[in-house]
């Protein structure tokens, strides 16, 4: 297919091969249809203009109307520059150009009315705009222009001469071509409904708008297109799998019975049994389970994994827990385990460092079906470890397994999928949520177990580190224990390594009466297992550990967390950290520790921490800070690459996005109604366009 928005970008008029290279190595841009998508990032505002009088520091740019009343060449060598002096009847500025001096020369002349638009710097009390926009004041120019488009280029670009303009130009000239090319790609009555601009006036507005309102009416229409397919192929998906995908029914539940009567070590909390209800309905019905399991920290994700492995076991097949490090790994099968074991329910652990004896003993028991419960690292997802009868996979996304990794556990059995369940370790925004996982079934448990206190959280400068250790001393002397953390950050182990002996050390000196655990990631496995025994145990009070107790430990007496640094951590570590307290019946503290000085982020990430204990608000705070690519960790964020949308801020559109396009495949899912057709026609492009791809890259 080669129709006109897969024109090579090098036949534009004024681009070329040398050119058109460039554009593909820098900006992606291969074909007219490329160019085209390459959407401004910001605008500037031309509609306006500031008198001198009106200039403050903060405007990142400003247009005012004046005359050049005299220039001057000043300094030599590197320093020369032409400075004009500028006025209007309000005040006076100075323009400044380091380069192309003799060409400004020339063109600017004295006595002459000019647009003068840039960033204004202030120095002393007056201010400069180094390389303005300049324009001879005329009929067409003196009402002001528009929103000028602001492309992204690279540096290198801009040394060849292709900038922001040039770019505009270019795309200027191909929509003039491309003015009856532009298909509408929505159905009538979702533009009708959501009162969208169509798809050509949107392209035209959003490179070129009149105003802000065409441009906001530009972006949303854009926006909801983009979503709305995402959506559409995700329920699409989900679709697809739930008829042709056959499940294993399993209606057993004898072994969950004995469970619930003898060894259930607490009363589920209602979001618990909610969840599990729905899991159960899953495992009965006989298509594919897929769903996601979101709940906050210490909301009891464990037991309900568990509970769902004994209606499986239970029913002659077998489960496997797949996490994303060793440390969480273990920490899953250690807790399983207390609860299997009460059951006599075998169960393994699998990891990169499982000695090869013991690896083949676990292949062997996963073939004859006596092992029933495997857990462990992307280890299983090797050939070697096959299942008699894989009834149940659980993933512990952490968000870091992509769509494709968890499609290979998927295939560990020849005839029949496993039932899939996703689990994260913490709340995912619902924009992200809705992206990543907008093919999957959801399930939320938003509730805590009974009897827990709200963890009480502070923020503290360590000028008054004295005051927190009389805090720490009076909880300790009351039976408490305390966590104090110190942040780890890979490229610089050793500066971590001897932040955290410091504050070892000074913690030593500050309770010269109290036994103190260190934990750490350089250290050996068995020093590490020894130290985390005497803290379980309550032989010592304090223990002083890097990250790696993030997801490492669960001692309910342990009510005091004490985060060092806490600037350095990230929104939702700091909650992962805190939610390592507030599990047993006492009162549980957070002390975050910090520097005076903040940086206006750190700010927000503490006083967030403070203000609530809740995960999705936090996650939300998160997203908005960070933005969905770094939030996620690469591994995802190719799922996350938008043209135009933002998840967070775009959350709104996505709701009704995602609510056309469930509406559309509900009533159409051959898409088979003309109107529908648009859509169609999309889907073989949007296709197509991937397969260009993939064989370009
Ligand atoms: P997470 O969802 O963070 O994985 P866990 O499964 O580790 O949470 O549970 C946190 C703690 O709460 C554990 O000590 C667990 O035994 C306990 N717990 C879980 N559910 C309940 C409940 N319904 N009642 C009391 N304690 C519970
Ligand atoms: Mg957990």
């Amino acid at each position: 297919m080669s129709g006109f928005f897969e024109t090579a970008v090098e036949y534009l008029k004024g681009v070329g091969p040398q050119r058109a290279s460039l554009l593909n190595k820098e900006l992606n841009i291969f074909t007219y249809g490329d160019l085209i998508q390459h959407y401004p990032f910001r605008y500037e505002d031309r509609t306006r203009f500031y008198t001198i009088r009106e200039i403050h520091e903060e405007m990142p740019y400003v247009q005012l109307k004046g005359k050049v009343t005299g220039r001057q060449l000043i300094g030599t060598g590197p320093k020369k520059r032409m400075v004009c002096y500028f006025e209007d009847s309000t005040g006076k500025i100075e323009l400044v150009w380091f380069q192309g001096i003799s060409w400004i020369a020339d063109k600017i002349k004295t006595g002459v009315e000019y647009i003068a638009f840039g960033k204004p710097n202030k120095f002393g009390n007056h201010y400069s705009i180094a390389h303005p926009d300049m324009e001879v004041v005329s009929p067409a120019t003196e009402k002001g222009g528009s929103l000028q488009p602001v492309y992204s280029v690279t540096e290198r670009l801009r040394s060849r001469r292709i900038d922001s303009k040039m770019l505009s130009k270019l795309i200027q000239d191909v929509l003039v071509l491309a003015r009856d090319k532009i298909r509408e790609t929505l159905p009538d009555n979702i533009l009708k409904d959501e009162q969208l601009l169509p798809k050509k006036q949107s392209v035209v507005a959003i490179h070129f708008p009149e105003s802000h309102d065409a441009l906001n009416k530009a972006q949303q229409r854009l926006k909801f297109e983009e979503l709305f397919y995402i959506q559409l192929r995700l329920l699409k998906l989900k679709l697809i799998r739930k008829e042709k995908f056959k499940g294993i029914i399993f209606n057993n539940a004898s072994l969950v019975t004995t469970f619930y009567q003898e060894h259930l070590p607490f009363e589920l909390t209602g979001a618990q049994k909610k969840v599990i209800r729905e899991i159960y309905a899953d495992l009965k019905s006989g298509h594919q389970m897929n769903r996601l399991l979101q709940g906050d920290v210490g909301s009891g994700k464990t037991i309900v994994g568990f509970i769902c492995m004994l209606l499986v076991v239970g029913n002659e097949a077998q489960c496997a827990l797949m996490a994303p490090t060793e440390i969480l790994a273990q920490q899953h099968y250690q807790n399983l385990s207390r609860y299997a074991d009460t059951m006599r329910i075998t169960t393994a652990l699998l990891t990169g460092s499982t000695k090869k004896k013991e690896r083949s003993e676990i292949h062997e028991g996963l073939r004859s079906g006596n092992l029933k419960i495997l857990i462990g690292t992307h280890a299983l997802l090797e050939e070697e470890v096959q299942f008699k009868r894989l009834g149940l996979a659980i993933i512990d996304e952490q968000h870091r397994f992509g769509v494709s990794q968890r499609s290979k556990l998927w295939q560990k059995n020849e005839d029949i999928y496993p039932h899939v369940l996703v689990m994260t370790a913490t709340p995912i925004p619902r924009t992200l949520a809705m992206t990543l996982y907008g093919d999957l079934d959801v399930s939320v448990i938003d509730e805590l177990p009974a009897g827990r206190k709200p963890i009480r959280t502070i923020h503290k400068f360590d000028a008054h580190r004295l005051e927190v250790n009389q805090f720490l001393r009076t909880q300790i002397e009351s039976g408490r224990q305390v966590y104090m953390v110190y942040p780890l950050i890979e490229e610089s182990e050793k500066v971590d390594l001897k932040h955290l002996m410091d504050g070892y050390e000074s913690a030593c000196r500050a309770f010269p009466d109290v036994a103190i655990s260190i934990l750490h990631g350089k250290m050996r496995p068995d020093a590490k297992d020894y130290e985390m025994a005497r803290f379980v145990m309550g032989e010592t009070k304090i223990m002083v550990a890097t990250t790696v107790i993030e997801v490492g430990v669960d001692v309910p007496n342990a009510s005091v967390m004490v985060i060092e640094n806490a600037e350095r951590f990230g929104l939702s570590q700091l909650h992962q950290l805190r939610g390592r307290v507030g599990r047993g019946a006492d009162q549980s503290h957070c002390v975050l520790m910090t520097d005076y000085k903040l940086g206006k982020e750190s700010k927000t990430r503490i006083e967030t921490m403070v203000r609530t204990n809740n995960g999705f608000e936090i996650a939300e705070t998160d997203l908005k800070l960070r933005g969905p690519g770094d939030l996620m960790g690469t591994q995802q964020s190719g799922a996350l690459d938008l043209l135009i949308a933002d998840l967070s801020r775009d959350g709104q559109i996505l709701e009704r996005a995602r609510k056309h396009a469930l509406q559309t495949i509900e009533k159409d899912p051959e898409l088979q109604d003309p109107q529908n057709r648009v859509i169609k026609t999309q889907i073989a492009s949007i296709r197509q366009s991937v397969v260009n791809w993939s064989r370009i890259s």
